[in-house]
Order: C-alpha cells, then sequence, then structure tokens
C-alpha cells in the first residue's frame, strides 16, 4: 500500500464536506484523501486517485474543524473517503486522537480498497486508524457486482463494525442511501454519496457537459463543499 504524499502532521486531502447524511450514520463530516494505488474500473473519485495534486493540510487545522462542527451538534462523526484512506493511515489516526481529546465520543467510518483481513497484517500505521475506526467499509469497487446497498457500490464490499457504536445498524435495511447534491454559497454545484447506478460517473459528466455545467473540480478549505 502506498504512502501519502503529505509529511508528518499532513494530510494530501482532495476535499472535504462539512455535513453529508449519505455516506454513513447520522449526519457527518467527510475527509476524501489523495491518492490510491488501485485502479477500480467505474471508480467514481477519479479525480483522487493520482497521490501527487491533492491539497496539504496540517492535522491540527483539520481537527479543529471537526472539533468544531461536532461541538455545535452539526455532525456526529466523520467519514474517511479517497482516494485510500489507508494509503495515509498516520496522518489519519493522530487526526481521530485530536478530535477525540475534545470530543470523545466522536465517530469515524473510513472506506479502503483493501479488505478488512490485508488491514489487520497491514502496517503498524494502518492497524493503528483500523483500531480508531468504529465502521469500515472495506474491498475494491466491483463493476461487475455493482448493487445499490447502504453505503456502498458493489455486493463484495462489507460494512463491518469495528466497535459498538454502530453495530445495531447492521440489521437494517441493506439498501442504497442515495446521493446529495448541493450548491455552495459561490454558486458551486457538488454531490456526495455512492452512486446506486453502475457508470454514474460517466452519465452525470455527459449530462452535464452536454448542458455546459461543470462540478467543482477541488476543495477549497474547511466548511467548503466540494464535488
Ligand atoms: S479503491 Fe476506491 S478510490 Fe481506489 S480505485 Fe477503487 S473505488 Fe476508486
Amino acid at each position: 500500500m502506498s504512502a501519502g504524499a503529505a509529511g508528518a502532521g499532513m494530510l494530501s486531502v482532495a476535499r472535504t464536506l462539512d455535513r453529508c447524511g449519505v455516506l454513513g450514520p447520522g449526519v457527518r463530516a467527510v475527509v476524501w484523501v489523495q491518492g490510491c494505488p488501485l485502479r477500480c474500473r467505474g471508480c467514481v473519485a477519479a479525480e483522487t486517485l493520482p497521490f501527487e495534486g491533492g491539497t496539504p493540510r496540517a492535522v491540527g487545522e483539520l481537527a479543529d474543524w471537526l472539533a468544531g462542527l461536532a461541538e455545535d451538534g452539526t455532525v456526529e462523526g466523520v467519514t474517511l473517503s479517497g482516494g485510500e484512506p489507508f494509503g495515509q493511515p498516520e496522518a489519519l489516526a493522530a487526526l481521530l486522537d485530536a478530535v477525540r481529546a475534545r470530543m470523545p465520543e466522536f465517530t469515524a467510518m473510513a472506506y479502503s480498497g483493501f479488505r478488512h483481513e490485508a488491514l489487520l497484517r497491514g502496517t503498524p500505521g494502518q492497524r493503528a486508524l483500523l483500531d480508531r475506526l468504529d465502521l469500515l467499509v472495506d474491498g475494491p469497487y466491483v463493476a461487475a457486482r455493482h448493487a445499490p446497498l447502504r453505503w456502498r457500490g458493489s455486493a463484495n464490499q462489507r460494512l463491518i463494525a469495528l466497535t459498538g457504536r454502530y453495530a445495531d445498524l447492521l440489521a437494517g435495511p441493506d439498501t442504497s442511501a442515495g446521493l446529495e447534491v448541493s450548491l455552495g454559497p459561490d454558486g458551486a454545484l457538488s454531490w456526495a454519496g455512492v452512486p446506486p447506478v453502475p457508470d454514474f460517473r460517466a452519465r452525470l459528466d455527459a449530462r452535464l457537459a452536454a448542458r455546459g455545467i461543470t462540478l467543482r473540480p477541488a476543495d477549497e478549505g474547511p466548511g467548503r463543499r466540494g464535488p
């Protein structure tokens, strides 16, 4: 598994979102890290795959942002996506520690293209991040097994409760949470979620291009909604 491009105490971030209801339980902030060593056909986050090109963000700055959102009741936790969160595990583990120093009940969910069993045999940093998660969606996106499942897009991907915080949710309906589309204060369109239909990104891009509409290509800072 590849290491992230950012140095110690820094994360290479593709974008952030301060409020999301379709990428995990409740209302959550989302951090999409930059860089993934896998290349799943049909990946909806192609712009996050290169390890180059992300925005370097200090762990302390992101921790302040997340703790502030939790303190004012906006979110109950964060979802880590990408890109591959386990490509930058040390910084993400430090981020969760820093937020929980202020908000001990803050919850954490992560996506990974790697299977849980592989992460358990991973680097110390990867195991440290795993130890700090409440929920994990594991495994690569497999277009041939696309399915409209809760918070994940293909039937090989598992939703794994790593603590008791959300264990009861696993008994609920396993159906798509859908997508969220938002309009930023500057007029920029963005979307988040796991598409319930295959080839969603290609279809969306083609339809928007036909109308001369573009999605915001990159995050512009905490509290701002990215694409
Ligand atoms: S693991 Fe996730 S981010 Fe990486 S290529 Fe696959 S779907 Fe895209």
